[in-house]
């Protein structure tokens, strides 16, 4: 199962993939983790994301595609994977449906996840609390909506037109949240 999580920041990606990993037994990827994991590392490419990252802006898609292609190259993928935070724009939507076609590992379904603004910024201002993540600042949160309603609610629509496109709602508590998913994945 090769499936990519798409949803604005908050939205529940994080968690509901980390069941999504255990359900079906396979990989998660997190774009967000490996920027911060080569930010935390002090690796040139981290130095280069942190204050983007900070910002609340997108880091420069060449850079997140490395990334993405050296993950995707590691054993665990092989039964399958889960895209948290990738694509965020129509280019990155491009060149993943290149390299997944290169690979000979196309994609079986696009989860988008429904949640409204209110709700997003609530939950983020939670997690600015509990992790103190700066990007998590209502500020940047606020801007960090509005890059997604510019770049990346497009892509959904890219999906939408291939017919590989679940929209779920994302709102209540995260084991119904799941069992939509699950539902969702289970009928496409
Ligand atoms: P996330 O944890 O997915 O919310 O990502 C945190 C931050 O990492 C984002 O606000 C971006 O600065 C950066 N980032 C994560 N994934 C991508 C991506 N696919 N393209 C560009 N920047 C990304």
């Amino acid at each position: 199962m090769r499936l990519v999580l798409l949803g604005a920041p908050g939205s529940g990606k994080g968690t509901q993939a980390a069941r999504l990993r255990e359900h079906f037994g396979i990989a998660h990827i997190s774009t967000g983790d490996l920027l911060r994991n080569a930010v935390k590392a002090g690796t040139p490419l981290g130095l280069q994301a942190k204050a983007v990252m900070e910002s609340g802006q997108l880091v420069s898609d060449a850079i997140v595609l490395g990334m993405l292609e050296e993950r995707l190259a590691q054993p665990d993928t092989a039964p399958g994977f889960i895209l948290d935070g990738y694509p965020r724009n129509l280019a990155q939507a491009d060149a993943l449906d290149a390299l997944l076609a290169r690979l000979g590992q196309p994609l079986d379904a696009v989860v988008k996840f429904d949640v409204p603004d209110e709700v997003i910024v609530g939950r983020c201002e939670i997690r600015y609390a509990a992790e103190g993540r700066a990007d998590d600042h209502p500020d940047t949160v606020r801007k960090r909506l509005a890059i997604y309603a510019e770049q990346t609610a497009p892509v959904a629509g890219f999906y939408q037109a291939r017919g590989r496109l679940a929209v779920v709602d994302g709102v209540g508590p995260v084991d119904e949240v799941s069992r939509r998913i699950v539902g969702a994945l289970t009928r496409a």
